[in-house]
């Protein structure tokens, strides 16, 4: 019998009054009046230059590999301990990945790594804000500069988090968010791409419009529309941006729930994580976080299974994730082997993320903690 389930999409607003409208519209295929709702919302509450809705982050990724004309050969660096997705839009144009160790406290890309890892064939660097924390950007920026290399942020964690006061996603040419079911803000499947470098703005609606100027046409900048490059069908329904948008407005209920349910995690858990040696998140002060997950370091492999295992028969669902990419099948067929990234190893050995959704109640967190608490480590 589940207790406390991992994660629970939930509706907060006007999801179904807005999907209702969009169908009243007579308009439920992409780019409708909530698609452009959303484009606004995220242009004005990030202040980037455009942004994007799109079928996934999957999709966004795949976008930002092809806007930068990824070639077969072509090296593109990722962290080893993220989803496959970030890898694999790249993957997908002929790239060969470079997997970059992380570092072992935020568990975002080690920015003492990355110079090492550039060769002349390097063409994008694709940091991931792990859960929803940023990256060193100042390293990370700087460095890609002076090699002149492209970032692409996966920011599918990381939506209103910032680093030095300034929001991720709005550091790379750039970057990539998730509104999968399972992240902060949800339309079930969905995602965007958050474009800062306004010369490939253009180009964006192009490819995301099945190699179409269908965009400017509607726009009435030229009189046909015409197949005019590469490209796919990346826009979502109206219907799911409708869904989305009611969410959005929702953003500070959302955000506060979720705050208070990472504080309430960290607080009480933090005593009995310095007996038992498990370490918590960590968030260096620069930074402000998104509120996105919390996720706890157990001091071996074996402990956590045993936990996810103890707390599974009381009702409670956790998880973990992120085996390391570079000892996937995959990873291993591009030459890659056991050791090649250490920390990226271990982390994922020692993981366990904690029940957290928009509608978590404090009593059913609470019953988390004081179940965890009585933990037996022997
Ligand atoms: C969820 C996630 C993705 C993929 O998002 P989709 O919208 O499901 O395609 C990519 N990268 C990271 C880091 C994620 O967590």
């Amino acid at each position: 019998m589940i207790k406390v389930d991992f994660n629970r999409p939930i509706t907060v607003g006007n999801e179904f009054e807005y999907m209702r409208q969009a169908m009243q519209n007579v308009h439920i295929s992409g780019d409708g009046a909530f698609t452009k709702k959303c484009h606004a919302f995220l242009e004005s509450e990030l202040g980037v230059n455009k942004a994007l809705l799109t079928t996934s982050c999957t999709h966004a990724l795949e976008m930002s590999a092809i806007l930068l004309d990824i070639k077969p050969g072509d090296e593109v660096i990722i962290p080893d301990f993220t989803f496959v997705s970030t890898v694999n839009a790249f993957v997908l144009r002929g790239a060969k990945p470079v997997f970059v160790d992380v570092r072992p406290d935020t568990l975002s890309l080690d920015e003492s790594k990355l110079e090492a890892a550039i060769t002349p064939r390097t063409r994008a660097i694709v940091p991931v804000h792990y859960a929803g924390v940023g990256c060193e950007m100042d390293s990370i920026m700087d460095i890609a500069k002076r090699h002149k290399i492209a970032v692409v942020e996966d920011n599918a964690h990381g939506l209103f988090g910032k680093y030095k006061g300034k929001f991720l996603g709005t550091f790379g040419s750039l970057a990539t968010q998730s509104f999968h079911e399972t992240k902060n803000f949800s339309c079930g499947e969905g995602g965007a791409l958050l474009i800062n470098d306004p010369f490939l703005a253009e180009r964006a609606e192009i490819v995301r419009e099945k190699g179409t100027n269908r965009s400017r046409f509607f726009r009435g900048q030229v009189d046909k529309y015409t197949w005019v490059d590469i490209g796919s069908s990346y826009l979502p329904s109206d219907l799911l941006a409708a869904f989305l948008y009611a969410q959005f407005e929702q953003r500070e209920k959302i955000q506060s729930h979720r705050k208070n349910v990472w504080n309430m995690y960290d607080v009480a858990l933090k005593d009995w994580a310095d007996k038992n040696g498990v370490q918590l998140p960590t968030i260096p002060e620069d930074r402000e976080q998104a509120y996105h997950m919390f996720y706890m370091l157990l001091p071996n492999l074996d402990l956590r299974q045993k936990l996810i295992m103890y707390l599974r028969e009381r009702g409670i669902y956790s998880v973990f994730h992120y085996l390391p990419l570079h000892l996937s099948d995959m990873g291993q067929s591009f030459g890659y082997s056991a050791g090649d990234c250490p920390v990226t190893e271990q982390v994922s050995d020692r993981l366990i993320r904690l029940p957290f959704y928009n509608d978590l109640t404090s009593a059913d967190q609470e019953q988390v903690i004081d179940t965890i608490m009585e933990f037996n480590f022997q």
